[in-house]
């Protein structure tokens, strides 16, 4: 079937919820067994039935099934935040003494992750440059386990070929086993990029996104290929206590009922407001891969089948905290602040200097990361031009 009509009906069981449509939002820690031999199964099975709060309820396992169907998976593995999605397979993956290659331009947090909490358990991190492509072949150690990426790349946009990295992982098993690819496609969504088609192992998401999509619940998911890499995951998730809220995760389950519809309009919004950034005097250069003239465009093209609303400028010239502050305090529809995915327009910005050891900024600072939400195009484009007059008269 296709995607949309499986969007609509993945994981849903309404012989199992009295008939109604959706599960209920089951809040539960403990499970009550009739007999022994009932609570002795429920140990061997733990991950195929409802055994304890942590390990998944009815509501868990609805949204999960969704979400591998989606992602044409093995399995997902619901977890409380997108970071926690981040770093499940980390852990569960990478052992004292081994290496891992993390792209450069990954989302702050999972390289704080790598940086403070990896290294201090004994595990090497690389940074690689995001357009290194098949050249990641040379940065390839016997001990390299993982190769972490995430494309496009958190406020810089860099495309990634995949294929090519996930190839050059897959001609080089180390002798204590294959390196997995990790890819964060929180961006994309499965829409807009069918990342085990382009050869990634394990596609984590930060759910709080586009799949939650109205800003009001915080979720993450891992989706994996095979039953190996599954129990990996899912032993490593609750050796860390991971415990998705039986609220967030029905906000995720009827936040991707909607996804694909949602995901159309924005992307309509987003490239109109895209193609008139491009048009601004004050503006060098719009990061959004959909756009020919973005570094990204041919890759973009080949490997995915959508795009979403997140988007970079580069400004003509690096301005001061007073100019950025003229262009942003006064923006009446793109709120300032975090995260993004939600059904509203909203702005940020960003000094990629800081942070970055593999590649080396050296266009104008700050740059400016917009989501472009569900409000009507026009609109948010006389937004952003009275944000650029007060620019332009600071
Ligand atoms: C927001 C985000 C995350 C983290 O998700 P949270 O739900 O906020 O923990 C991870 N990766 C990317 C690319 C993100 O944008």
């Amino acid at each position: 079937m296709k995607r949309d009509t499986r969007i609509a009906h993945a994981g849903s069981h309404p012989e199992q919820q009295h008939g109604l449509v959706n599960p209920a939002v089951y809040r539960g820690s403990t499970v009550i067994f009739p007999t022994h031999e009932a609570y002795q199964r429920s140990r061997r099975h733990r991950y195929e039935m409802v055994s304890y709060g942590r390990a998944g309820t009815p509501t868990t396992m609805a949204f999960e099934e969704a979400m591998a169907e989606l992602n044409g998976g093995h399995r997902s593995i619901a977890m409380s935040s997108g970071l926690a999605a981040v770093t499940a397979p980390l852990l569960a993956f990478l052992s004292a003494g081994d290496h891992v290659l993390v792209s450069d331009s990954v989302y702050g947090p999972s390289r704080v992750f790598c940086s403070k909490m990896l290294s201090r358990f004994g595990v090497e991190v690389t940074y690689y440059d995001p357009t290194i492509g098949a050249g990641i072949v040379d940065l390839l150690r016997p001990e390299t386990r993982v190769i972490y990426c995430e494309s496009p790349g958190s406020h810089t946009f860099e495309v990634q070929d995949m294929p090519a990295i996930a190839a050059a992982a897959a001609a080089h098993p180390g002798p204590s086993g294959p390196v997995r690819v990790v890819l964060d496609n929180t961006w994309a969504t499965a829409l807009g990029f069918p990342a085990f088609e382009r050869g990634v192992d394990v596609i984590v998401e930060a759910a709080t996104k586009y799949i939650v999509g109205h800003s009001d619940a915080m979720l993450g998911v891992v989706t994996v290929r095979s039953e190996e890499d599954f129990l990996a995951v899912k032993r490593a998730a609750e050796a860390v206590g991971n415990c998705p809220g039986a609220e967030e995760t029905y906000l995720g389950l009827r936040g991707l009922r909607t996804l694909a519809v949602r995901l159309k309009q924005i992307q309509a919004n987003a490239l109109a407001v895209a193609r008139w950034l491009q048009d601004q005097p004050r503006v060098a250069r719009v990061m959004y891969p959909p756009l020919p003239e973005d570094p990204g465009h041919a890759l973009w093209r080949r490997d995915f089948t959508g795009a979403s609303g997140l988007m970079g400028i580069v400004l003509d010239q690096s301005y001061e905290p007073d100019a950025i502050a003229a262009f942003l305090d006064g923006l009446a529809l793109f709120g300032l602040g975090s995260s993004w995915g939600g059904y509203e327009s909203l702005v940020l910005p960003f000094e990629p200097p800081k942070g970055r050891t593999a590649t080396e900024w050296t266009e104008a600072s700050p740059t400016l990361r917009f989501h472009v939400g569900l409000e009507d195009p026009e609109d948010l484009i006389a937004d952003l031009a009275a944000g650029f007059e007060r620019l332009a008269a600071a």
